[in-house]
């Protein structure tokens, strides 16, 4: 049965690359996947920043059950008073800077980065979009238009039209945006680029330019948000506000969830002409509603926001000193560990699933492996992933 489980899932579940991880898991708590055989991971990279409450977190599961008994799905987005979605909204609303008041739910990161890039382009009546090198923001063909990596997106053009990319932290690029400029979308730590935060100038002169040329800026926090950065939106450690910002991942508490949010007067530009200017059946969806705030006041009850710096330092320092890690990059609970060529991390990330540990690299830098397990995990689970990792690296061919 177990082997027919692998064959099938290789046979009729569409694939997204020739060497998928393959692990089986058949349960999932706290930190640990548990496969069959006895077989157990720590979960280092959290589903890519989803499960940051942990697995199976019983606040968020009787959140479901109790959303699930009352109502499912009623109507598409927009229409009814659903309260899930009116208690998530206010609640977030209540945690983010003025002006961003008014949350449009959707599905998935990608949905939230579409909804954002036509309201910029409807709010000013423009059209030109800037991004960035190495930006990553979705899968969809408006997220793709804005990816900073060629590879993998050459092969699916034409794409939209009248976008630009510039350099990350390069402030001579600002000169680029102009009054025809519709938005600028930045991941204020870029995630599949290996971890890159931006530098608080380059952000405040980003944001200045933007001002100046009536420009709207774009944050996608979708890796970042709900307290991985040690704030609950990195942007929030700087205090310089976006005009537009993108959520998902965590958001749902390990539910598909999503949001793009802006001020109320944005966002109502959605309201007319044409009305109904963006439409989603599921987004906002009212068990997702319930996960995702669940999986916030969890966050903030048992002060996982403010516990990530020291977690992610501990890792830093058990990790820094073994000599085939080149550097770590590290922002709040979201480590890029470097190492010497593309060669040996996928070695080392092969070898340390194998050891149980569920890690990666990035997509858009393959010489370091990813670290971002859930916000939960304790000092001592720390150790001992570290234990694990160390001995690979150890033991790895070079
Ligand atoms: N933006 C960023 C920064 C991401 O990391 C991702 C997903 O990895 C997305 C957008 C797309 O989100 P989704 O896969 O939910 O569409």
């Amino acid at each position: 049965m177990i082997s027919n489980l692998r064959q099938l899932f290789l046979e009729h579940v569409g694939q997204t690359s020739d060497y998928p991880m393959m692990l089986e898991v058949e349960r999932a708590e706290g930190v640990y996947l548990y496969g069959p055989n006895g077989k157990r991971w720590i979960d280092l990279i959290s589903g890519v920043s989803v499960s940051a409450v942990g697995h199976g977190n019983p606040a968020v599961i009787e959140a479901i059950c109790s959303q699930a008994r009352d109502y499912l799905h009623l109507m598409v987005y927009g229409e009814a008073i659903e309260a899930p979605q009116v208690r998530y909204a206010r609640r977030i609303a209540s945690l983010l800077p003025d002006p961003l008041d008014s949350v449009y739910f959707v599905n998935s990161g990608s949905e939230a980065v579409e909804g954002a890039l036509k309201l910029a382009k409807r709010y000013t009546g423009r059209t030109e979009m800037i991004y960035y090198k190495n930006a990553y923001h979705g899968s969809t063909h408006g997220s793709l238009s804005v990816m900073g990596g060629e590879t993998f997106r050459n092969a699916f053009r034409p794409l939209l039209p009248d976008t630009r990319q510039i350099r990350f932290n390069e402030p001579d690029d600002l000169q680029y945006i102009t009054s025809r400029t519709a938005c600028v979308i930045i991941e204020p730590v870029q995630g599949e680029g290996g971890i890159i935060p931006v530098h608080r100038d380059y952000l405040q002169a980003l944001r200045d330019r933007c001002n100046e040329t009536g420009t709207l800026l774009i944050y996608d926090e979708i890796q970042t948000g709900l307290g991985r950065t040690g704030t609950l939106y990195f942007f929030q450690r700087y205090g310089i506000v976006p005009d537009i910002l993108c959520t998902a991942k965590a958001f749902g508490g390990g539910m598909p969830l999503g949001a793009f949010i802006a001020s109320k007067r944005v966002m109502d530009v959605l309201k007319t002409n044409p009305v109904l200017g963006h439409i989603t059946t599921f987004g906002g969806h009212p068990v997702c509603c319930a996960a995702g705030l669940a999986a916030l006041e969890y966050t903030l009850s048992e002060g996982l926001m403010e516990q990530a710096e020291s977690k992610g330092a501990l890792y830093e320092k058990l990790l820094a000193d073994h000599p085939l890690v080149r550097e770590i990059r590290r922002v709040g609970l979201l480590l890029a560990v470097e190492f010497r060529d593309a060669e040996l991390t996928a070695r080392i990330v092969w070898d340390a699933v194998e050891a149980g540990l569920m890690t990666e690299w990035f997509m858009f830098h393959e010489t370091a492996m990813r670290i971002a397990p859930p916000l939960t995990i304790t000092p001592s689970e720390i150790e001992e992933s570290c234990a694990i990792l160390r001995k690979v690296m150890d033991q790895v061919k070079r």
